[in-house]
């Protein structure tokens, strides 16, 4: 009856609706932030824990929102990525990244920073291009730079990620395996990647002084590191005995909230003035 095809008709509209009408709406929102640049570079530092001293950061991403509320990644990198809107945050990023950290980073050579990728980025030879298009010329060096790509999901093709990250090596930059020992490509992707530092994930920093089994990891790591000739940086610090026990082991390299928080672009800059004594 006529009854029951509205009926069908509406109900239709409303399950067309739900499905198609929350995604619009992210997206929308998504592109206008991005149209707007309120997505904003964070920087936590890094530290050399035997010296005291400071040797970089890495950038993680915020998203600012006109009201000042400050949105983290876990709340929209995914959609970020599945949209493909992450290679124009990227770009963003680093192109704020170089106008913020340009002038203190370019008088101090020793300095690096880690910039995240995301495993789309290892399948898309564009980022070399934006990588160059930004960098190239700057205050800041190719060889100050270290890209992270993440274990935690897998590289759809290795042997491109391989040349991708082979022609990285050719400008100067190097490459750092995040979350390392938590996700897939496993110990393999250390030695087929041509991987320069290993990250250590927080989960083995937290689990290190009550589980033999993740110190013992800890351990493997620093020695496979050191063999391989690799540096290794420890993830998510927050407490004094972390610290020793990270010392002990032989890591040099930490960050976590124990130094200081991811810090928007003013704040890190002070705190990395006063570190460096200026
Ligand atoms: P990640 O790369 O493993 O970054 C480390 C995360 O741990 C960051 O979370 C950081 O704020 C947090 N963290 C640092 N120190 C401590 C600590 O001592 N204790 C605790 N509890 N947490 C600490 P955040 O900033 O929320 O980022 C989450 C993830 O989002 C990152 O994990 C990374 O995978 C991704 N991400 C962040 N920024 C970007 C980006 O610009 N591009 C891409 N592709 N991914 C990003
Ligand atoms: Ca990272
Ligand atoms: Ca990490
Ligand atoms: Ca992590």
């Amino acid at each position: 009856s006529v009854a029951t095809m509205a009926a069908g008709v509406v109900l239709g509209g409303i399950v067309f609706w739900m499905f198609f009408r929350p995604v619009a709406e992210v997206d929308d929102e998504f592109l206008t932030a991005l149209q707007r640049e309120e997505f904003k570079p964070f920087y936590q530092p890094v530290m050399n824990i035997d010296t005291g001293r400071i040797e970089g950061c890495e950038v993680l991403v915020r998203w600012v929102k006109p009201d000042g509320k400050v949105v983290s990644p876990g709340a929209f990198m995914t959609y970020a990525e599945t949209s493909g809107h992450v290679f124009e945050m990227t770009r963003q990023l680093m192109r704020k990244t170089r106008e913020e950290l340009g002038p203190l980073f370019g008088d101090h050579p020793e300095l690096k920073i880690s910039i995240n990728l995301f495993a789309g980025h290892f399948d898309d030879r564009r980022i070399l291009e934006d990588i160059v298009s930004i960098f190239e010329g700057g205050r800041i060096s190719y060889d100050q730079l270290v890209f992270e790509v993440t274990e935690r999901y897998p590289l759809r093709d290795i042997d491109k990620a391989r040349k991708i990250i082979a022609e990285m090596h050719v400008l100067g930059c190097r490459v750092a395996l995040d979350d390392t020992g938590t996700g897939h490509g496993g110990l393999a992707y250390l030695q087929q990647l041509g991987i320069d530092i290993v990250k250590i994930d927080k989960m083995f920093i937290d689990a290190m002084g009550t589980d033999l089994g993740a110190s013992t990891i800890v351990d493997v790591l620093v020695e496979l590191a050191n063999s391989l000739g690799m540096g290794i940086v420890a993830e998510g610090v927050e407490r004094e005995d972390q610290l020793q026990r990270l010392r002990e082991k032989g890591v040099t390299a930490a960050q976590g909230y124990i130094f200081a928080p991811p810090l928007p672009g003013k704040m890190f800059i002070e705190l990395a003035s006063a570190l460096l004594g200026e």
